[in-house]
């Protein structure tokens, strides 16, 4: 057992800076251009010796978070015991900062975060790989989680490729009320996409490539550029759930934003400002438009779950 009787975890939430969809897999799966997008709105999660594990959490919308087996924190904590082969003793408590079912992969980060602090609370050293795999088995966003920074996800997101970007982006998140369950917003996709005539299986829908322009954007370190750039093919589909969603994003391009979208699966809206001040007026006006629970400033891109230092 560590000689520190807690470990401490940072884990960032992500955006999607290109989110493509391809067609319905016989699988049930959608063929995924994802590149994520690290930012610093991040939760923590604290590890202590316990027996068998238990959870807790605080935070906005923590009532949401299940307490029970299902968490990925949980899960995340028995997968890595039982890969050792060891007992899974421990006590983790999360402090949600990431809106919940918001699309921002906050159960997904909370999952890596356990992997990295049970790694040290239970001193097991596990290699990075190895916990890049346990990562991908708990879910399709988790090991982007442990990585950080900004990557570009293929398959279901679970294969990266890092992409170094130079500089810091500035970036506010208006939190929705109530959240948008994933599975049902892909549902939407592809209804509407066999609404329009388009066709929506993996046949009809070929999975779009990373965007050239995006990627120059991002090596550039260029906000505007950037903000040219980003897409979010999930966009019609968190719309027509959530129909509310327009004025949000219409409330923060009016009051300066380079461009709006929603993030991944939504209903988080996510926008990116030209400098730190030009983000705090898109922050008060979504604040005092009424459009959402609240607005968050934060930045990008940022490392990814990594022990805090005592
Ligand atoms: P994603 O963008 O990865 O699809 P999300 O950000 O929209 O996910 P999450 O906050 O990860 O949504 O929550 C989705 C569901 O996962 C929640 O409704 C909850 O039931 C479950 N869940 C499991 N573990 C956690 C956790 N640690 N934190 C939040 N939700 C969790």
């Amino acid at each position: 057992m560590s000689r520190h009787a807690v470990i401490t975890v940072r884990v960032p939430a992500k955006v999607n800076v290109q989110l493509g969809v391809g067609g319905l897999r016989p699988d049930g799966f959608h063929d995924l251009a994802n590149v994520f997008f690290a930012v610093a709105l991040g939760d923590l999660v604290t590890a202590r010796q316990g027996a068998g594990v238990k959870l807790t959490c605080e935070g906005p919308g923590s009532d949401q978070v299940p307490l029970d087996d299902s968490n990925l924190a949980a899960r995340a904590a028995y997968a890595l015991a039982a890969h050792h082969g060891i007992e899974a003793n421990v006590a983790l408590h999360i402090e949600k900062a990431i809106p919940v079912a918001g699309g921002m992969a906050g159960g997904s980060a909370d999952g890596a975060a356990a992997l990295v602090a049970c790694d040290a609370l239970w001193e097991l050293g596990t290699p990075t790989e190895v916990l890049h795999e346990l990562a991908a088995e708990l879910g399709s966003d988790v090991p982007f989680a442990l990585l950080g920074g900004v990557a570009l996800g293929r398959d279901r997101g679970e294969t990266l490729s890092p992409l170094p970007v130079p500089g810091t982006f500035q970036w506010i998140f208006a939190v929705a009320d109530g959240g948008l369950s994933t599975p049902a917003v892909f549902r939407e996709c592809d209804r509407l996409r066999a609404e329009a005539g388009t066709g929506h299986t993996s046949e009809q829908v070929t999975t779009p490539d990373a965007d050239p322009a995006l990627l120059a954007a991002l090596a550039a370190g260029d906000p505007k550029a950037l903000a040219a750039a980003l897409t979010n093919d999930l966009q019609p589909a968190a719309v027509s759930l959530r129909p509310s969603l327009a004025e949000t994003l219409r409330v923060g391009t009016a009051a300066g934003a380079l461009a709006a979208l929603v993030s991944g699966s939504g209903p988080t809206t996510a926008f990116l400002a030209q400098d730190a001040e030009s983000a705090e007026s898109v922050a008060r006006a979504l604040r005092e438009s009424g459009t959402c629970r609240a607005a968050h400033v934060t930045y990008g891109p940022v490392p990814g779950a990594a022990v805090l230092a005592d």
